[in-house]
């Protein structure tokens, strides 16, 4: 798809400080330092719409971005799976637990993983935690520029079978090459209806 804007709305950190308006939305979520902030900003085209890690401020809240201003696309707080149980009864766990019950126009959420990482039982408990709440999951495996390809399928492999998913439910992305961008894009479109940003093969690549 055409990105022709990409804008930052706002933080929030509780519902009340949520944007307005009716637009169909998209989380994204992963640990700390995953690559989030770097696939978001490769989605849109942007070297700096989401600050990486690198960059203070703005990382303990909910950050909603409007992407031609028909989309929100939200930047949940990262985290590190060991700590859900234990965040969930603190600041990060009812931040996002209020979210994913409250917002009434969140379409799906994008898991994303480092695909170097084997996901274990935490991920799967935070995986199981996510369904609770009877949100569509996309799940993603980034940083694959970091292994050859021979390794990123068989590490595809091992993971799917470590979250009990096809190995065609894990998408492989690189925000350094822009692999799976495409195919992404394919899949958050799906739950955009209506949309106005409609695919454009020519324009997501570019
Ligand atoms: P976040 O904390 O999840 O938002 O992670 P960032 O997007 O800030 O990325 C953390 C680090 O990983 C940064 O140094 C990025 O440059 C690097 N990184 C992120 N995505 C990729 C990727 O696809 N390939 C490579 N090689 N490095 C990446």
């Amino acid at each position: 798809m055409i990105v022709k804007s990409a804008e930052f709305v706002t933080g929030a950190v509780k519902a009340g400080q949520y944007p307005a308006g009716d637009f169909p939305e998209i989380a994204f979520a992963g640990r700390s330092n995953v690559g989030k902030s770097s696939l978001i900003n490769t989605l849109v085209n942007r070297k700096r719409l989401v600050k990486t890690s690198g960059t203070p401020g703005r990382t303990q809240q909910i950050n909603f971005f409007i992407i031609n201003e028909a989309v929100f696309f939200v930047d949940l707080p990262g985290y590190g799976y060991a700590r859900v149980p234990v965040a969930i009864r603190k600041n990060w766990g009812p931040m996002i637990e209020n979210y994913l019950k409250g917002r009434k126009t969140l379409k799906a959420l994008v898991l994303i993983m480092d695909i170097r990482r084997m996901p274990g039982a935490e991920e799967t408990s935070f995986i199981a935690w996510l369904h609770g709440f009877d949100i569509p999951t996309i799940l993603v495996l980034t940083k694959t520029d970091k292994l050859s390809k021979t390794k990123q399928i068989r590490q595809r492999q091992e993971a799917a079978k470590a979250l009990a998913v096809d190995t065609g439910d894990l998408i492989l992305f690189s925000a350094k090459s822009r692999k799976g961008k495409a195919e992404l894009w394919r899949a958050l479109d799906q739950f955009i209806p209506e949309s106005r940003i409609k695919i454009d093969e020519k324009g997501l690549d570019r």
